[in-house]
């Protein structure tokens, strides 16, 4: 069974739309979300509508929260606060609600997960350095946990040893023994300085897991943000996956 697991589409359509093309080519059987479906870019309505048709089951990123008020953004940085706000504007009520209804967390067998990290699915706290890794190892009994948030993919193994490392492969063997904490990146506003879409592609079968990169009509969604009012640093960060 192939599994997609999409993150932090933040109302970019256009990148959302690649992304289903490529998993539909990959032939996907399912579709996990992570959260943050809304939030900085200028189609909240379209992309909510599109993932609930593709995605099994979405859970809640912290931008989904603060569209629909569920959330504090006094940490939100302004662009991303007035963002919220005009997402909440423009948000139909049916999506309002279905935002306000999303749960923290979605366990699946061996398979964790969360928008923001395991150890507080609620806090919206970034998994940034080798501790906090290790602290997020220990807060989860799964074998393999995905997150989402900080829009920056990346693979962590630990071994039975207790040793942490980032792997690198392009197609990730997971050995039975190994524990990973697995971030996807973002499929509408990647900031690994790599701004192509980006998702994660988990085969139970083959027992791989691999991040696709996928290329859209970025100069489409700059040109709905600045269309819609909304800060022009969130339609130049786009282009340079930032
Ligand atoms: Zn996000």
């Amino acid at each position: 069974m192939r599994m997609a697991i999409i993150s932090d589409i933040h109302s970019n359509l256009e990148a959302l739309t690649a992304v289903v093309q490529v998993m539909d080519e990959l032939k996907v059987d399912e579709v996990v979300c992570l959260g943050d479906v809304v939030g900085y870019g200028p189609d909240p309505n379209e992309a909510i509508a599109i993932v609930r048709e593709r995605a099994l089951v979405i859970i809640a990123g912290n931008h989904d929260f603060a569209s629909v008020g569920l959330t504090d953004t006094t940490y939100f940085n302004t662009v991303a606060r007035e963002a919220a706000e005009w997402t909440g504007k423009v948000l139909t009520e049916e999506h309002r609600r279905f935002l306000s209804d999303l749960d923290y967390v979605y366990r699946r067998g061996h398979l964790l997960f969360v928008h923001a990290t395991p150890e507080a699915p609620e806090q919206w706290y970034y998994l940034e350095t080798i501790g906090d890794a290790r602290r997020n190892f220990a807060a989860f009994s799964e074998r393999v946990c995905f997150v989402g948030h900080s829009h920056v993919p990346v693979v962590l193994a630990l071994t039975k040893q207790g040793e942490i490392s980032v792997v690198t492969d392009q197609k990730v063997a997971l050995t039975p023994e190994g524990r990973y904490l697995i971030n996807v990146g973002s499929v509408g506003q990647p900031r690994d300085g790599n701004p192509n879409a980006c998702f994660g592609l988990l085969d139970s079968e083959q027992g791989t897991f691999q991040l696709v990169r996928v290329g859209y009509a970025i100069a489409t969604t700059q040109e709905k943000i600045r269309a819609a009012g909304l800060p022009e640093y969130l339609a130049a960060r786009l282009a340079l996956g930032l």
